[in-house]
């Protein structure tokens, strides 16, 4: 951590470990004797291990897989916690689920270091914990030993789920962006049907937690859908690996080529325009041979996000393997093709790639070679834009590379931009 992570990230979490701790030592201290928490306490631990235990081989290929993991099914059990406990209480119980999440299914995994599952630890702790709080201090109390009120026992259900996702979202938030540099909107908040599937298991925590307070026999019934959701939750993130580029986060082939047929399908219908680039970086061979394998990894990323930076939110990037990545521009049309590819190539030439050694050297001098075809012009078929696309990018390296070629015909008519070529990639050293 101390060599890896940013250190406002560092100063960040712990502060929010050290808060973890004290507020729930300081409120279990007067809740302690609690014999109604204890009883609680143990039914829902028990509950929530049974739950981890039935569904680890699920749990295992999720974390295995790695990538997002926005969802977290054990919520179901940090809610009901939530609505039947006192605040240390509710704490100390997302701390126990994840201690024993960690000890039966991450552990042996291990994709994610210690300190970042003990910070997930500690927003789950704090989410709880402030949730439970709020119920106190606004005089709703918990579910438990009061007659049923429809009124009421929403009214706490409902709180509880709004300040527990709440919370969560904005320590989950602060934490991604004080981790890492490369981030969008989807990467810190998570996408729309993530945060769906987090409102499903905040539901389940409700039902559960009323189910056990008025029908205790019937909270057997939330096992069926609890599983199903997390399997569920696996196949959603079988389906976004499927797409995506290990190596660069992009889509991959398949997940572009499925994209695509769709936008252009799109087009078709709606009689707009659409334009593919193909790009390729220059010598990136050379970058190999002089700096090993995993520059040229490091080069490859930087230069996926020197173009995604480059072209709109909606436009799909996607890395066709090696060193060739292919974009998609939906509505592209005339100047903007020649304005986007230019800049797409300017930031490419703009990078400075940080040499993972202690040397303190950058790589510099990159560049790429783009060749860019239209739908209409190029053709109406997926694969014949594609070839224009990849014919204009040969010429491009033919004719000097670090240059944009453009192809506006099925045979690839050249609209020709002169620009003297780069010298070879260069490493600078900075310091
Ligand atoms: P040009 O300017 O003509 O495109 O030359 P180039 O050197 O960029 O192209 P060439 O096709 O000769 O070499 C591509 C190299 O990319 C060869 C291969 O070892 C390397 N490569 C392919 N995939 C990866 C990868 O995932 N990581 C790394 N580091 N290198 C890769
Ligand atoms: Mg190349
Ligand atoms: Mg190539």
């Amino acid at each position: 951590m101390w060599s890896d992570v940013r250190p406002r990230w560092i100063v960040f979490a712990l502060i929010c470990e050290i808060t973890a701790v004290v507020v729930t030592v300081a409120s279990l201290w007067g809740e302690l004797d609690s014999r109604h928490d204890l009883i609680w306490f143990s039914v829902l631990l028990v509950m929530g291990v049974a739950q981890a235990e039935m569904s680890r081989q699920i749990e295992r290929v999720r974390r295995w897989m790695g990538g997002q993991t926005h969802i977290n099914v054990t919520s179901v059990w940090y809610l009901a916690g939530v609505v039947l406990l006192a605040p240390g209480w509710a704490a100390l119980l997302s701390a126990a689920l994840y201690v024993h999440l960690w000890i039966r299914v991450w552990r042996q995994v291990s994709t994610r270091p210690a300190h970042r599952v003990i910070a997930s630890t500690t927003w789950a702790l704090l989410s709880c914990w402030l949730a439970a709080v709020t119920l106190q201090v606004t005089g709703l109390g918990i579910l438990a030993g009061t007659p049923p009120n429809a009124a009421r026992g929403a009214a706490i259900v409902l709180v509880a789920a709004a300040v527990f996702e709440l919370v969560n979202l904005l320590l989950v938030a602060a934490s991604i962006c004080l981790y890492t540099r490369q981030r969008s909107l989807t990467d810190v908040v998570g996408t729309w049907s993530d945060n769906m599937l987090e409102l499903v298991t905040l539901c389940l925590g409700g039902l559960t937690a009323t189910a056990l307070v008025y029908q205790p026999i019937l909270v057997l019934l939330i096992y069926p859908p609890l599983l199903l959701l997390h399997r569920h939750v696996l196949i959603k993130q079988l389906e976004v690996a499927v797409a995506t580029d290990e190596k660069t986060g992009l889509f991959n082939t398949n997940g572009w080529h499925h994209l695509a047929n769709r936008e252009l399908t799109r087009a078709q219908r709606t009689s707009s325009a659409l334009a593919v680039f193909m790009i390729d970086i220059d010598h990136f061979k050379k970058i190999n041979d002089t700096y090993g394998h995993l520059a040229g990894d490091a080069v490859l990323k930087a230069v996926a996000a020197a173009i995604t930076n480059a072209v709109r939110d909606y436009d799909a990037v996607g890395r066709f393997g090696g060193e060739e990545f292919v974009v998609l521009l939906p509505d592209l049309a005339g100047e903007d093709i020649s304005a986007t590819a230019e800049r797409v190539r300017h930031a490419v030439t703009q990078l400075a790639v940080p040499l993972s050694d202690e040397s303190m050297q950058t790589i510099s001098g990159l560049s790429v070679s783009i060749g860019t075809a239209t739908y209409p012009a190029a053709g109406s078929a997926l694969d014949r834009i594609i070839h224009a696309a990849d014919t204009a990018l040969l010429r491009a390296k033919r004719t000097g590379r670090n240059r944009v070629e453009h192809s506006d015909s099925p045979n690839g008519s050249a609209a020709p931009t002169p620009r003297p070529p780069m010298d070879q990639v260069k490493s600078t050293s900075d310091h």
